[in-house]
C-alpha cells in the first residue's frame, strides 16, 4: 500500500489533494483500509467503526467516494458482497482465494505485464492500463480435509 496509515497528516493531506473534505468517517475508514493485510467489505469497515457513530449509509458513500477517486479499487472475491482494497502503487499484487474456507492470499509473482504486448497484438485492443487476477481453490488446510 502507497498510503501509510501511521502518519495522520498523510491522512489529510491525501483526501485534500483530491478535494475530499478530512471528516471523522473518512479519516477512521482511511485507516481501517490501511490497517488491513486483506481486502474489506462495508460490513467489516461498519464494524471497525462501531465507537464512531458512523451509519452504513455513510459508510457506503465514503467507499463509493473514495473508489471514484481511485484510493481504493474493488476486488472480487466471489462472495457475494463487494470488497475492496487501497489502489496498490507499487505494490502490485493479486489474491488466491480458498472456495471453501473463505482464506484470502496475496500473491505478487504477475507475469500479465510481460504477457501484454503478445496479447494486445492479437486482440482489437490497443492500450490496457490496468488489470485483476484472483485464483479460486482450495488451501492446503481444506484439500486435505
Ligand atoms: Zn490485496
Ligand atoms: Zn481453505
Ligand atoms: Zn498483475
Amino acid at each position: 500500500v502507497k498510503y501509510d496509515g501511521g502518519m495522520k497528516k498523510d491522512r489529510r493531506t491525501l483526501l485534500k489533494s483530491l478535494r475530499l473534505k478530512a471528516t471523522p468517517a473518512r479519516l477512521a475508514m482511511l485507516d481501517v483500509f490501511a490497517l488491513s493485510s486483506k481486502p474489506i467489505n462495508a460490513e467489516h469497515i461498519s464494524e471497525r467503526l462501531k465507537g464512531l457513530k458512523v451509519d452504513h449509509v455513510t459508510v457506503y458513500r465514503t467507499l463509493a467516494s473514495f473508489e471514484e477517486k481511485g484510493i481504493i479499487k474493488q476486488v472480487d472475491l466471489r462472495k457475494g458482497s463487494v470488497y475492496y482494497e487501497l489502489q496498490e502503487g507499487e505494490h502490485h499484487h493479486h489474491h488466491l482465494v480458498c472456495t471453501d474456507c473463505g482464506k484470502v492470499e496475496d500473491f505478487d509473482a504477475c507475469e500479465v505485464g510481460a504477457a501484454l504486448p503478445g496479447i494486445l497484438k492479437k486482440s482489437s485492443f490497443k492500450a490496457v492500463d490496468s488489470h485483476s487476477l484472483e485464483l479460486f481453490g482450495l488451501c492446503r488446510k481444506c484439500f486435505a480435509s
